[in-house]
């Protein structure tokens, strides 16, 4: 421990070196795929032949020539189609109706970080189960299990999305919290769950306090609390965060709040309650993307019918208005009979409510999700050099969204993770770092 910790660039040499997660080089992986869906475009090829090697895309069309020894999958009565991003999730958090009746504050200090680490683990299992292959784990993780969620997948110790974590959210003085000067001041109850940072000195040492402890965006609090952050302290979190290569994602709940962030230029905004007609033509004319957080009625208990009604109307506002939207849940909670990623894909019910065709539907849950979480270099789209990440469905999802209720088929970094229905992620289980380790 104490060498690795001496050469921390070896160690990333090594990590470069490693022959990364999925089929092994010289192992070729060819699918059959009655139709590929191009998300993008919106258009759906038949009778395509992918071939992956070294968790790769190596080449992709309808006349391939299929390598003697490959391995061939056939998913010739299939669709085919790039991983779901759910560009709003914490992983580590699952609050529940007992013990805590749906009070996050109180998992936070009923539940210690280790255990929600464990849980994460397993959501994140569940999210790949459903078709995600991508999540922003957007903080409320205790003391870095999001961090830990990330390592944990990349070193190949458990299968899961790629994780774009957030580390710590940052706010000014209680987070979203409310809690007694005894508990706050004598017991710091808002740490881990939060960040205290109220100066220009302390939003400088938070943002770089998240970075240091491997948070990959920053999460800020614009208006948890009435004094909030002002336009030029969003700037500040904006410019510190850039030096680390970060960007800023503004947890807004007031019109106010969201004029300031959009102000000031945040690349991605939180929750749908402050986003007007206004702050829709100014964040679609600035290209900021809306993480709308839009929860179905369908899933009982965690909206109400007027919160709804105004879901489904700003989100149809968003489209209207061109604004870059993703597909985000804020799905941290129990919901019984349902894995993590069966409530997340329940949030397709709002998007049909506000009557956004399906192909717009399906390009917020790839495109929109790959962008806002900037892997559209290395991951996401179904082409030649990417990282082999596909999923299958039986219908087709430009025509029925609801396609995606059933994903029968999910490959991640080249590697099978379910087939014909059934999770089969014993090729991801490792007893050592086998794609290298990493410092965070
Ligand atoms: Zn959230």
């Amino acid at each position: 421990m104490a060498f690795h910790r001496l050469i921390p660039a070896l160690v990333f040499a090594v990590g470069a070196l490693a022959a990364g997660p999925g089929n092994a080089p010289g192992q070729v992986t060819a699918i059959r795929a009655g139709r590929l869906v191009d998300p993008e475009a919106a258009t759906i090829a038949a009778n395509q032949v992918i071939l992956i090697e070294g968790g790769r895309f190596t080449a992709i069309g309808a006349n391939l020539a299929i390598p003697r020894g490959a391995e061939v999958i056939d998913l010739s009565g299939m669709t085919v189609l790039p991983g779901l991003v759910d560009a709003h999730n914490h992983l580590a958090l699952t609050y529940k109706a007992e013990p805590e009746h749906n009070v996050y504050y109180l998992t936070y200090v009923m539940e210690s970080t280790p255990l929600r680490a464990i849980q994460a683990a397993s959501n994140g299992i569940q999210m790949l189960d459903a078709g995600f292959t991508i999540v922003r784990d957007m903080g409320n993780a205790g003391n870095y299990a999001d961090a830990a969620l990330r390592q944990a997948i990349e070193q190949g110790w458990i299968p899961g999305p790629m994780i774009i974590n957030s580390g710590i959210i940052i706010g000014g003085q209680g987070g979203q919290f409310w809690p007694t000067p005894e508990m706050a001041v004598d017991k710091n109850i808002v740490y881990p769950e939060y960040l205290d940072a109220d100066t220009p000195d302390e939003i400088v040492k938070a943002v770089r306090r998240n970075a240091l402890f491997g948070a990959r965006v920053i999460k800020i609090c614009v208006d948890c609390k009435p004094w909030g952050y002002t336009t030029d302290e969003i700037r500040l979190f904006i410019s510190e965060a850039a030096k680390i290569g970060l960007k800023v994602e503004g947890h807004v709940q007031t019109v106010e709040g969201a004029k300031r962030a959009t102000d000031a230029g945040v690349w991605s905004i939180a929750h749908d309650r402050g986003l007007t007609d206004e702050m829709h033509k100014v964040m679609a004319q600035k290209g900021i993307w809306r993480a709308g957080t839009e929860t179905p009625i369908s899933l009982t208990g965690h909206t109400t019918p007027e919160r709804y009604k105004n879901s489904v109307a700003g989100l149809r506002n968003a489209w209207e208005n061109k604004v870059p939207l993703t597909f985000s849940t804020d799905a941290d909670y129990y919901v019984p009979g349902k894995t993590r990623g069966q409530v997340a894909i329940e949030f397709i019910e709002t998007w049909k409510a506000a009557g956004i065709p399906a192909a717009d539907i399906l390009r917020a849950m790839t495109i929109g999700g790959y962008k806002v979480s900037e892997t559209m270099g290395k991951r996401g789209p179904i082409r030649v050099g990417l990282a082999a990440d596909l999923i299958a469905v039986a219908g087709n999802p430009l025509e029925s969204i609801d396609a995606l209720r059933e994903v029968r088929f999910v490959m991640k970094d080249g590697t099978v993770f379910k087939r014909d229905g059934v999770m089969t992620p014993g090729k991801f289980f490792h007893g050592g770092p086998v794609n290298g380790w990493n410092i965070r």
